[in-house]
């Protein structure tokens, strides 16, 4: 592992309210996140505390209107900051992108008074959120979820099993997507479940691949009861609640992605300055200068297009294509670039002892959460083509 700090992204901002957010985040990044990020993540650590902090300094509320204690940041700014801290360590950038996305149904779909009675702590009040649409027979098909939820009066009663949740046992809520009506998408209603609720009862964390420190688990909902001033929005909506926060929080994973690779061929870039054969530098060799080239063309083009698709979502414009093209090539873009990397540092390059290896295995994942990128083809494609004819 290099002591070595990558130089500060050259970024574009729209206010000096966000530099000054750019630079306190990079500091934060500097000084808390990454020097601890190897160490926590092969221990399978979850920095719990580190959620607490970044909730008391404002990041977890960044992209939310500032009357019920959001940042009132746009998307564009927002984005950047998740890439920010996904380079220093993805569980954290992913885990604050997760975050947002549990708090979208809420505050975009939520009445006046539930805003007002739960966003400030969801957003700024230390709480940590889990979103739970995935069930362990529901994955690419979330429309055929089965967690059941039966009203009796004024309170609704969830039974069921929720898979793959991100913050799974660690959350101190979950937006729940779970089944009301008949099959198919319009039978599914949303819920905001607290985290002790009696219960619920979360499975021991996944065995991963990568991302150890960010626990993955199932929940059991056994005869949960949650009042029906805690259903957000109709009886049905629920899945179009659902995939709104998704288009949002696809852009999330296309930015964590570039933060992966960005943190990658930096890393790479260091090395190969600094590693002698034949007599010169490696970065001397052409072959080599060519990889670095087309890495560091594959981050920007990532970065251009998550930040386009953030700009038509900041001026109320449609951007849900954007938004999967965006999670598809960014993610795909960290692929390649942290496997790039891997070969450009050689045998070490697959040690523990750089971080370039953690890297190849955490992109793989974003290539896989919230919609795989074969579903994100299939969303571009009826942008393109209309609704698929079978
Ligand atoms: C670490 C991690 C964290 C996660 N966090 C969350 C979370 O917080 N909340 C949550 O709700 N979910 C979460 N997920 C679940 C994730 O969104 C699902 O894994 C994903 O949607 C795919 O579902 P699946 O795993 O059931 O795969 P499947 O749907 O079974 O897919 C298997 C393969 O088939 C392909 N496939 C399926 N249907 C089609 C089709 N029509 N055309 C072409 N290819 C197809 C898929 O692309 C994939 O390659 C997480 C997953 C992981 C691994």
């Amino acid at each position: 592992m290099t002591d070595y700090v990558p130089p500060p992204v050259d970024r574009r901002l729209p206010t000096e309210e966000a530099r000054d957010l750019m630079a306190l985040v990079r500091e934060l990044a500097e000084r808390e996140i990454r020097p601890a990020a190897a160490e926590e993540e092969e221990a399978g650590r979850f920095p719990r505390a580190l959620f607490t902090l970044l909730s008391e300094s404002g990041l977890l509320s960044l992209p939310y209107a500032d009357e019920f204690g959001g940042g009132g940041q746009p998307y564009e700014v927002y984005l950047q900051v998740l890439e920010e801290l996904a380079a220093a360590r993805l569980t954290v950038g992913l885990g604050v992108s997760v975050h947002t996305l549990a708090c979208h149904a809420l505050a975009g779909y939520g009445t006046k008074e539930q805003r007002a009675e739960y966003l400030p702590a969801m957003l700024g009040g230390g709480l940590l959120g889990a979103y739970c649409l995935s069930e362990p027979a529901a994955g690419s098909d979330a429309a055929s979820l089965t967690t059941r939820a039966t009203r009796s009066g004024d309170t609704w009663t969830l039974e069921g099993t929720k898979a793959w949740i991100t913050h799974g046992g660690v959350a101190d809520f979950y937006t729940v997507l779970a089944r009301t009506g008949g099959n198919g998408a319009h039978g599914i209603t949303a819920f905001l479940v607290p985290g002790d609720a009696e219960g619920l009862r979360p499975a021991k964390p996944e065995r991963k691949m990568g991302m150890k420190g960010s626990p993955t688990a199932q929940l059991h909902f056994d005869g949960v009861r949650v009042p029906d001033s805690r259903r957000i929005g109709d009886e049905g909506q629920g899945f179009s609640i659902a995939l709104s926060a998704l288009d949002s929080g696809r852009l999330g994973i296309a930015a964590c992605a570039i933060g992966v690779a960005q943190a990658a061929l930096d890393e790479a870039l260091a090395y190969t300055a600094g590693r002698r054969q034949f007599g010169r530098p490696i970065v001397d060799f052409q072959g080599l200068r060519f990889m670095l080239a087309d890495m560091a063309t594959q981050v920007e083009a990532g970065r251009s297009l998550y930040l386009a698709a953030a700009r038509l979502r900041d001026a109320g414009a449609p951007f849900s294509k954007e938004a999967a093209m965006a999670k598809l090539f960014c993610t795909d873009a960290a692929m390649r670039v942290t496997t790039d990397a891997v070969q450009l540092l050689g045998g070490y390059g697959y040690t523990v002892d750089f971080p370039v290896e953690r890297f190849m295995r955490e992109a793989k994942v974003l290539q896989i959460v919230e919609g795989t990128n074969q579903i994100q083809r299939m969303v571009i494609a009826r942008h393109l083509a209309g609704p698929e004819s079978h």
